[in-house]
């Protein structure tokens, strides 16, 4: 049994060698199509089995692919128009992250993000983009 999984290890490598393989544009697909197959389980009309079906099948397509530079063109597409989304997720992650000991705050004249220490009482906060200055209390 171990030789058979180690065969089937080597013969998947070898048949996705040259293949274009996951990536976040990839990996988004799937996940959108995983959500609309478990609406359409809930939904009573399941309208969004045929778009799920169809979601997957892209992802699929897309992770065999052998045609890197389309492939390329598509994620770069899909990063451009997602950046900001990202960018806010992350965002939530690193003030969450960071919640015991840091601080956000947004620039007034330019809109960056300034993290500052916390519990260091009413400070006057530096914006080195703009070199603005806020005051607010940490
Ligand atoms: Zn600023």
């Amino acid at each position: 049994m171990k030789k058979w999984f180690e065969t089937l290890g080597i013969k998947t490598r070898q048949w996705m060698q040259g293949r274009y393989g996951a990536d976040e544009l990839t990996k988004a697909l799937y996940i959108l199509s995983l959500a609309f197959l478990i609406h359409s389980l809930f939904s009573p009309l399941r309208l969004f089995y045929i778009p799920a079906l169809a979601l997957m099948l892209w992802s699929c397509i897309r992770c065999y692919s052998r045609n890197y530079t389309k492939r390329l063109q598509e994620r770069e597409i899909y990063l451009r128009f997602t950046g900001k989304i990202r960018a806010w997720f992350h965002l939530q992650r690193d003030k969450w992250k960071d919640r015991k000991n840091f601080r956000y705050f947004r620039c007034k004249q330019c809109k960056a993000t300034l993290r500052v220490p916390k519990g260091k009482g009413k400070i006057r906060i530096h914006c080195p983009k703009c070199h603005s200055e806020l005051e607010a209390k940490t």
